[in-house]
C-alpha cells in the first residue's frame, strides 16, 4: 500500500479533486480558480475540477489518477466530509493509498451555501489547508479488536419490542431495559389503530409474550440505564432495577393484593381517568405479568403481604443494581405529550376537555363495553368537539413541528366513537388534514361520509359555559363562515414531544439531540437510523413524531444495523489513539484527565487500553513530558493546516475555529444546510475532540496570523471543562505580553441550537474586528512565547 514508505514532501504525490456539485458549489465558488490557486503547491501532482465526485465517473477520475500518478495523498474539496467522507476513503483504499491520507475539505455546508461574497476567496484557503495537512499526514493501520456479541436495548415500546425480537432472531443476546414496571409503551394504551382499525392490544399482546418467554432476551423492567462507559464495541452498563415489591416468577396474578390494598391512586395507564391501588398490575396484558408495589405510595400496612396466597410480596425490597457489557446500543424511549398546562386557552383543566390520550382510553374501557360517554352531572355526551394541533405546528404554545399522528388518530377515534354511539356530533377544528400514508386517504374519505364535520380552522380558545359544555368559536378559512359550536367534551390532539427519557439518554450515552428535541439522526436522509456516536442507533419516535408503521421499519432497520456493526465480532478501531513514545516520569496527569479511565500504569509502564480510549487527546495535550502523541492531530499536523488556511491573508481579520467533530461541526454543518450566512474571515479546523489542543496550539496559531480563535466544543462535556482550563491559561499567557485575553474564546455548544451557532460566529467576528489585526511585534512576542513555530515540514509558499 502507497503511503507506507515515507517519502520527503518533494517527493509526495497529492491529487486535489474538487467538485462543482451541480452549482452547489459552483454556483458561488469558482472552482476553476481555486484548482488554479493550489495547482502548483509543492507535493501536488494533479488538480481536477469534476461536476460530481461522488458518482461514478467521478471516483473514476480519483481512480485513474491515483494509478496514473502514483498519488500517495488525496484532498477531496466538496461536500462535508460527514456526508461521503468513508466512501472517499473506501475508494482510496480499494486504489493502493492508505485512506488516513485522504483529507477531505468542506467546500459546500461551510463555504458556498454560506458565503454569497468571498467563497472564492476563502474555499483556496480551505483547499490550501486540506493539502498541507495531507502533506503532514502519516499512513495508519486499524487495529481489529475482540467486541462484545450482546446487545442493550433502551425502552420497550413497539419499536424496542420489535427490535429485541428480531435481534434475539438473529441469535443476539439482547437486554431489555423498560422505565416502567410492563413493556408495551404507548401501543399498549391504544384502542384500536389506523388506518386498519385492528385492536391494539390483539397485534401487540403476543410480541410482548414473546419477549416474556425469549431465552434470549434479558427483560429489565422498572430500570433506569444510570450510566455507560466504555466505546462502541464494549460498552459497560449500569442499570438501576426499582425494587417491585413482587415476586414476578411466584405472583399468581390473583389480585387479592390489589383488593386489599387501602390506597388509591390514579392510573399512568389510564392517563388519570381511572384510578389503581398501590398494589396493582401496571394493566391486564402488562409483561412480565406480574402485580408491582408502588413504592411512593404504599403506607406499607402489610395487607397485601397478608393475603398474598403465594407469599410473592417483600415490603422492604430496595433497589437493585445490574452491570453488564454490551457491544452496540439501540434508544427506542418514545415520547409523551406536552405539558397541557402550556395549553391554557384551552382549559386542560376543565373537566369536560381531555387529551387523545384519555380519548384512547374511554373508547376501549366505555364503548367497548357497550357503555356510554357521560358528562360529570351523569348525563350523555351528545357532542365532541376534536381540536387539532394542540400545541404542535404553534412555537407560542407549544412546539414548532407537526406530530405527524393526530390527524390519522383523530379521525381513527371519531369514526369508533360513531360506530360505537351514532347519535354523536363530532366536529374536528384542523389547520391543515395530513393524511400521507397508504390507505390514509381512504381512512379520511370515510369519516367525511360518516357525517364528522370538518371545519378548516383552529380556535384560539374555548369558552366554559355554565351548563358544563365548552363554547368553541373559529372561522373556517375556506368558506369565511364563523362556527359557534357548544360541545359537551373537548379532545385536545396534543403535541407529542420527547420522552423525558429520550433526554435522558442522551445526555448519558453522549449522543446529539436535533432542534426539535428528539435524537438527531446521523443523516436525516442518508442515515437516520445512526445517532451521532458510533454503535449507537435510535428508533421509533425516539428520533421525532411517527406511527407504529414507521416505528416498526425503524425498529427492524436499527437491529440491522446492529448486526452489521457488530458483524462477526471483531471490531476495526479507528486509529486515531494516543500512543506512548518516549519514558514517563509517572506524573499522572494523563489518568487524571482521562474520561474513560483507558489509561493505567503496568510497572513503570504507561498502558492505554484501545477501546476504552475515546481518542479525545486530553492525556497528549495534558502530558507535560510529550510522552504520548496522537497520531495525524498532533500540533505539527494541526499546525500545517493553520498555516494553509492562513495563507496571504488580506482580510480584516482572521479567525480559526477549533470544531469538536461530532456536534459542534455538525451544528456548523446543520447552519450550513440551512444556508445561514457567516463570514468568510472565520474558518473552521475539525478536530475529533479540541481536549486534543495545547496551549502551544493556540499560541502558535495567533503567531502564526489569526486574530481570534473559536474553540467550540460539546456543552457541559468533560472535554468542555478541558478546553475552559486551556483558554484561561492561555488568556494568562495572554496578557503578559499585552494581547487581549478576548481572542481566545471558548463556545459551548449543543445541536438543537445550530441555527444560532453563525451568530455566535459573527458576534465573535465583530469583537475581534473591533480589536483589529494583532500587530506585528506582538505577533513576533507570540512565536517567542509559543516555544518557537515547530520546523515545518511541508514548506511555505
Ligand atoms: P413509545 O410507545 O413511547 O415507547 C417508548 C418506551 O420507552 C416506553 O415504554 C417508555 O416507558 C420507555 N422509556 C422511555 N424512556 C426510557 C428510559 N430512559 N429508560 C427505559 N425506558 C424508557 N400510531 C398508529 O400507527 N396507529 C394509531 O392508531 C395510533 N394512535 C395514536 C393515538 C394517540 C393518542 C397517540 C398519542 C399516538 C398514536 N399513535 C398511533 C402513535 C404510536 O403511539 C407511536 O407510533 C408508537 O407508540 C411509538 O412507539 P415507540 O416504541 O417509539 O415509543
Amino acid at each position: 500500500m502507497r503511503g507506507f514508505s515515507r517519502r520527503s514532501v518533494f517527493e509526495i504525490a497529492t491529487g486535489v479533486f474538487i467538485c462543482r456539485c451541480g452549482g452547489n458549489i459552483s454556483g458561488t465558488v469558482d472552482c476553476d480558480r481555486v484548482r488554479d490557486a493550489v495547482k502548483s503547491m509543492v507535493g501536488v501532482t494533479t488538480a481536477r475540477v469534476t461536476e460530481f465526485l461522488c458518482s461514478k465517473p467521478g471516483l473514476q477520475i480519483i481512480r485513474d489518477s491515483i494509478q496514473r500518478h502514483e498519488l500517495d495523498r488525496i484532498v477531496v474539496a466538496c461536500c462535508s466530509p460527514h456526508m461521503h467522507e468513508r466512501m472517499f476513503q473506501n475508494v482510496v483504499e480499494e486504489e493502493g493509498v492508505n485512506k488516513y491520507q485522504l483529507v477531505h475539505v468542506n467546500l459546500r455546508e461551510q463555504c458556498s451555501w454560506i458565503h454569497e461574497k468571498g467563497a472564492t476567496e476563502k474555499a483556496v484557503r480551505l483547499v490550501k489547508g486540506g493539502i498541507r495537512r495531507a502533506l503532514a499526514l502519516e499512513p495508519l493501520e486499524e487495529k481489529k479488536v475482540d467486541i462484545c456479541r450482546d446487545v442493550l436495548v433502551v425502552g420497550g415500546g413497539v419499536a424496542g419490542i420489535t427490535a429485541a425480537l428480531q435481534l434475539s432472531e438473529g441469535g443476539f443476546t439482547v437486554n431489555l431495559v423498560e422505565r416502567n414496571f410492563s413493556i408495551g409503551g404507548r401501543m399498549a394504551q391504544l384502542s384500536k389503530t389506523f388506518p386498519t382499525l385492528d385492536c391494539s392490544p390483539c397485534i401487540l399482546s403476543p410480541r410482548m409474550a414473546e419477549v416474556e418467554n425469549d431465552g434470549n432476551i434479558r427483560l429489565y423492567t422498572g430500570a433506569d440505564v444510570m450510566s455507560v462507559s466504555g466505546g462502541p464495541g464494549n460498552f459497560r452498563v449500569a442499570v438501576k432495577l426499582k425494587a417491585r415489591g413482587v415476586d414476578s416468577d411466584k405472583c399468581l396474578k390473583c389480585g387479592r393484593c390489589a383488593a386489599v390494598c387501602p390506597t388509591e391512586v390514579p392510573s399512568e395507564f389510564e392517563v388519570g381517568l381511572y384510578f389503581r391501588k398501590a398494589a396493582y398490575l401496571p394493566f391486564p396484558q402488562a409483561v412480565p405479568s406480574s402485580y408491582a408495589i408502588d413504592f411512593e405510595n404504599c403506607i406499607k400496612c402489610g395487607s397485601c403481604v397478608e393475603a398474598c396466597p403465594a407469599d410473592a410480596i417483600n415490603l422492604e425490597g430496595e433497589s437493585q443494581f445490574v452491570e453488564f457489557d454490551v457491544g452496540s446500543i439501540i434508544v427506542a424511549t418514545g415520547f409523551d405529550l406536552i405539558d397541557e398546562r402550556k395549553l391554557r386557552s384551552f382549559h386542560p383543566e376543565h373537566p369536560g376537555v381531555i387529551n387523545a390520550l384519555q380519548m384512547e382510553r374511554l373508547i376501549e374501557n366505555e364503548l367497548t363495553e357497550g357503555k356510554v360517554l357521560m358528562k360529570e352531572d351523569g348525563s350523555r355526551v351528545k357532542s365532541i368537539g376534536y381540536i387539532l394541533c394542540a400545541g404542535s405546528r404553534d412555537p407560542n404554545r407549544g412546539v414548532s413541528y407537526c406530530s405527524a399522528v393526530c390527524c390519522p388518530y383523530t379521525i381513527k377515534q371519531a369514526i369508533l366513537l360513531k360506530k360505537h354511539l351514532p347519535y354523536l356530533r363530532i366536529y374536528i377544528y384542523y389547520t391543515d388534514m395530513r393524511m400521507v400514508g397508504r390507505g390514509f386517504e381512504g381512512f379520511y374519505k370515510e369519516a367525511r361520509d360518516k357525517e364528522i364535520q370538518f371545519i378548516h380552522g383552529k380556535p384560539g380558545e374555548l369558552t366554559p359555559l355554565p351548563d358544563g359544555g365548552l363554547e368553541i368559536l373559529v372561522e373556517d378559512i375556506d368558506t369565511g363562515h364563523m362556527f359557534r359550536n357548544e360541545v359537551d367534551l373537548v379532545t385536545l390532539s396534543s403535541a407529542m414531544i420527547p420522552s423525558k427519557g429520550t433526554k435522558e439518554m442522551a445526555s448519558r450515552l453522549g449522543i446529539a439531540l436535533g432542534e426539535d428535541l428528539f435524537i438527531a439522526s446521523k443523516h436525516v436522509k442518508l442515515d437516520p437510523i445512526s445517532t451521532l456516536r458510533k454503535g449507537i442507533y435510535a428508533a421509533g419516535v425516539a428520533t421525532g413524531c411517527k406511527d407504529i408503521h414507521d416505528s416498526v421499519i425503524d425498529a427492524r432497520a436499527a437491529a440491522s444495523h446492529v448486526v452489521n456493526f457488530i458483524g462477526d465480532g471483531r471490531l476495526n478501531l479507528d486509529p486515531y489513539k494516543p500512543i506512548v513514545i518516549g519514558g514517563c516520569d509517572k506524573c499522572g496527569a494523563c489518568i487524571e484527565v482521562c474520561p474513560t479511565n483507558a489509561i493505567s500504569f503496568k510497572g513503570s509502564n504507561l498502558e492505554i487500553d484501545l477501546v476504552s480510549c475515546n481518542g479525545c487527546g486530553a492525556c497528549v495535550s495534558n502530558c507535560s513530558k510529550g510522552v504520548l502523541r496522537l497520531p495525524n492531530y498532533t500540533s505539527e499536523v494541526i499546525l500545517e493546516e493553520v498555516k494553509g488556511l492562513l495563507e496571504d491573508i488580506d482580510d480584516e481579520v482572521a479567525l480559526i475555529g477549533f470544531f469538536e467533530d461530532n456536534i459542534c461541526y455538525t451544528a456548523a454543518d446543520n447552519a450550513g444546510t440551512a444556508r445561514i450566512q457567516s463570514p468568510t474571515n472565520f474558518r473552521i479546523i475539525r478536530t475529533p475532540s479540541t481536549a486534543m489542543l495545547s496551549k502551544d496550539i493556540i499560541i502558535k496559531t495567533l503567531a502564526l496570523g489569526a486574530d481570534g480563535i473559536m474553540i467550540c466544543e460539546v456543552e457541559e462535556s468533560h472535554e468542555e471543562e478541558i478546553a475552559k482550563k486551556l483558554v484561561e491559561e492561555v488568556k494568562v499567557e495572554l496578557l503578559k505580553i499585552g494581547v487581549e485575553p478576548e481572542r481566545v474564546h471558548l463556545r459551548p455548544m449543543v445541536l438543537p441550537i445550530f441555527k444560532v451557532l453563525p451568530n455566535f460566529i459573527s458576534d465573535y467576528t465583530e469583537t475581534i474586528k473591533r480589536l483589529g489585526r494583532i500587530p506585528e511585534e506582538k505577533r513576533e512576542m507570540l512565536i517567542e512565547q509559543g516555544a518557537l513555530l515547530v520546523a515545518p515540514r511541508a514548506p511555505t509558499h
